[in-house]
């Protein structure tokens, strides 16, 4: 059976992508997510070689800490990914796919970090 295969882009079109596999949404509530997003920030993680990049001329990259860097679209200000700097995997935000995915959220994680303005996402576990 081929894997599905989700077409993911920023809100301008600058940067796009195709993610090649079947996986779960992760929501994290960690405070640099918050900053970060402007909220919760909904990803599904992925090995770096499920990404496949189309276009990534506005593409920036951000050092939000000692170990990861986080990138967005410079010219409309879409979340795009989340890389650790392992290489061991790779974040890509939710918003960029779909809208129709077929995809649920399996886990809530930085729980104890969560504002308390929102209650936790639903999670169905795999
Ligand atoms: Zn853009
Ligand atoms: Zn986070």
């Amino acid at each position: 059976m081929s894997q599905p295969v989700y077409k993911g882009r920023c809100h301008c079109g600058g940067v796009q992508f195709e993610v090649q596999g079947g996986f779960g949404v992760v929501v994290c509530h960690c405070q640099d997510c918050q900053k970060l997003h402007g909220n919760a920030f909904a990803m599904i993680v992925i090995a770096p070689e499920q990404l496949v990049m189309q276009a990534e001329q506005s593409l920036t990259r951000y050092r939000s800490s000692d170990k990861v860097q986080r990138s967005f679209c410079n010219q409309c200000g879409s979340r795009l990914f989340k890389e650790p700097d392992d290489g061991q995997k790779l974040m890509v935000s939710m918003g960029l796919l779909g809208p129709e995915t077929g995809l649920q959220i399996r886990k809530n994680v930085w729980v104890e970090s969560k504002p308390d303005w929102y209650p936790l996402f639903e999670a169905v576990p795999e």
